[in-house]
């Protein structure tokens, strides 16, 4: 039996899929006993359909300031003026039961895992969208009120974060969403088949 558990992290530009993904890998039939998701801390708004304590713990600036300094969080980052940060409780328990994680982090909090617990246990996969123009409809459909000011934030990050993407493990895009499904489904059975 493997000594410790895996640690997959889905990185790519907004509006790539990242959280669809996430969610239909987590309800997979094959997936769903083998791996756990630690829900980060975000000071950014709920979107509609959000979930408090599902999709993210919706915290304010003050509280993410408090458990930062109690030590709380494992690794964090700032994107487009919002602080977002992965729990180190959930994160160190669950590894200590040798459980696999499914993370959605952005290109520094993958970093962060690497150095952290080492390039042997972080699976890095990057999701590209099918084109920017293709983000830019799908963060617009997804929350239609996104203030103009964010969405060139986002699109800026993106266009920053395509570039990086020859350093991850795997690179896929997410035109046919089934099809991705799939794909990281197999990647993931076969790194912890090993
Ligand atoms: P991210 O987490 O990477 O920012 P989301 O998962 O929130 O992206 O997806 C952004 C929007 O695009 C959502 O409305 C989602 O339903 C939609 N979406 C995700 N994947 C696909 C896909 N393959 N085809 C069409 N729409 C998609
Ligand atoms: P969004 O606002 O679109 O949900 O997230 C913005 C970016 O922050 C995405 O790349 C997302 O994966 C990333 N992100 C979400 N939570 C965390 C976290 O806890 N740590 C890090 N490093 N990035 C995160």
């Amino acid at each position: 039996m493997r000594k410790h558990g895996l640690l997959f992290v889905i990185c790519g530009p907004s509006g790539s899929g990242k959280s669809t993904l996430a969610k239909r890998l987590l309800s997979h039939s094959l997936l769903k006993t083998k791996l756990a998701r630690p829900i980060s801390y975000t000071t950014r708004a709920q979107r509609r359909r959000e979930v408090d304590g599902k999709d993210y713990f919706f915290i304010s600036p003050d509280e993410f300031r408090k458990i930062l300094r109690e030590n709380k969080i494992l690794e964090h980052t700032q994107n487009f003026g919002y602080d977002y940060g992965t729990p180190r409780q959930y994160i160190e328990q669950a590894l200590k039961k040798r459980k696999n994680l499914l993370l959605c982090l952005d290109i520094k909090g993958a970093e962060s895992l690497i150095n952290l617990f080492g390039k042997e246990r972080v699976v890095s996969i990057f999701i590209n969208p099918p084109s920017l123009e293709v983000a830019k409809v799908r963060i617009i459909r997804r929350a239609p009120k996104t203030e103009i000011k964010e969405i060139k934030r986002r699109m800026n990050l993106a266009s920053y974060e395509l570039k990086e993407a020859h350093r991850f493990d795997y690179q896929l895009v997410n035109d046919n969403l089934t099809e991705t499904v799939s794909k990281i489904k197999e990647i993931i059975l076969c790194h912890m088949s090993r």
